[in-house]
């Protein structure tokens, strides 16, 4: 007898995580699948930082850790606010926890009441949605589109706050759509967010380091909108760091306070060997990852230009993360012998089964026209992929 309960039952499947695991399944058949599904770096993580964590394990970082990360540690990434973001935040507001992910989770479970609405800009990173219906809240999707850069408008913003909006959270760098809202960009949407002082904004900036665009802009930067916003970080993608663990905020003390008491009730403080990597990771100049980041612009460029070749397909220039998200809606209607896509979904099971890539389908993001692809690969393997892509599609007729 299955007793899951409705909460869970109401729970869609990562749907990331699932079609990775669809492709690792796959290989193990014995199958030629190129993954191109989970955003996560094929980098090593630096030697530097594991050097740090082999250091912990000998200095015995092996108890239980302070609920809200080390001292430290906090101390650390309240220097990188200022130093990288411009926002000064105490120790006492950061939170360090067990994954950008927790601390998502934390901000909304502590914000979103029952029937509360969160406002979310399509395309989205797919656990937002989850998040927030675990917390009972409604998520309220503001559609964007590809003339556009997948960026909202402030006018859009204004139109979907009611009286039950309790968050508005976005990523910038977005997963999937790579778009970078500017220092301009984000002044327009402040200036309406900031007439709405009992609205929480999360600024997701994960993949804040890697940006194409001259210069990174944090919305917690403005000086009217620091006691409105959670900034969300984390070593996961900047640091090639995503099996560590670890990610952090900086917030309102108040919302800093309800983190650390969720957290304390269902996982406590994040791993010590993790909090030493991630203080040596967090503590060090960014230029050492500038060549992780010139890889990531390198395929960028390769994965962009090949797939403009493609007749059907349509797609902008992302600014940063490590995706492209093109429109391939042409494609819906056309069939290959007696498979007919009808759908994003039925798009990314064609090319798994006929180019044999994984991608991942749009409709996960709030964006059913779209496909995501991760180019968080070698180019030799993307050169591949792209070319059986193309092969695939001109097959459909
Ligand atoms: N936010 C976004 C936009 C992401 O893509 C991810 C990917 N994992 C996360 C948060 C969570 O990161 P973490 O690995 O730190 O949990
Ligand atoms: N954030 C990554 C992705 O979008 C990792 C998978 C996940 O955590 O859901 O692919």
């Amino acid at each position: 007898m299955d007793y899951t309960s409705e909460r869970v039952k109401k729970l869609s499947e990562s749907a990331t995580i699932a079609m990775a695991r669809k492709a690792r399944e796959l290989k193990t058949q014995g199958k030629d699948i190129i993954s191109l599904s989970l955003g996560e770096p094929d980098f090593n993580t630096p030697d530097f930082i594991k050097d740090a964590a082999k250091e912990g394990i000998d200095q015995n970082y092996s108890k239980y850790m302070p609920v809200n990360g080390y001292l430290d540690l906090r101390e650390a990434i309240s220097k990188k606010f200022s130093r990288d973001n411009d926002i000064n935040y105490t120790a006492d507001q950061i939170v360090v926890s067990t994954g950008a992910k927790q601390s998502i989770a934390n901000v909304v479970l502590s914000c979103v009441n029952p029937g509360d609405e969160v406002i979310v800009p399509a395309p989205f990173w797919v656990s937002y949605e989850e998040i927030i219906k675990m917390a009972e809240g409604t998520p309220v999707f503001i559609e964007t589109s590809i003339e556009n850069d997948f960026k909202i408008t402030p006018s859009q913003l204004k139109n979907a706050i009611t009286d039950k909006t309790k968050i508005m959270i976005y990523s910038s760098p977005c997963n999937p759509s790579g778009s970078v809202y500017s220092k301009d960009e984000l002044r327009s949407l402040a200036d309406v967010l900031v007439n709405y002082p009992l609205i929480t904004i999360v600024s997701d900036e994960i993949y804040e380091h890697i940006n194409f665009t001259s210069k990174y802009f944090s919305m917690g930067a403005f000086s009217d909108m620091y006691n409105q916003v959670v900034t969300v970080n984390g070593v996961s993608k900047s640091f090639a760091m995503t099996g560590w663990r670890l990610g952090y905020i900086g917030a309102p003390i108040w919302l800093a306070k309800a983190c650390t008491k969720i957290q304390g009730q269902f996982t406590s403080g994040t791993s010590g060997i993790s909090q030493r990597a991630a203080l040596a990771a967090i503590s060090a100049d960014p230029i050492v990852i500038n060549d992780m980041k010139t890889a990531f612009l390198k395929r960028r460029d390769f994965v962009l230009t090949e797939l403009s070749k493609i007749k059907g397909i349509k797609i902008n220039k992302p600014q940063g993360a490590f995706y492209v998200f093109p429109d391939i809606s042409s494609f819906f209607n056309k069939s290959y012998k007696d498979y007919t896509i009808k759908n994003a979904d039925d798009l990314t099971m064609y090319i798994l089964e006929s180019a044999k890539v994984a991608l991942v389908t749009g409709n996960a993001f709030g964006s059913p026209n779209c496909v995501r692809i991760s180019y968080a690969s070698s180019i030799e393997s993307l050169q591949i992929a792209v070319r059986r892509i193309a092969d695939s599609l001109s097959r459909l007729q």
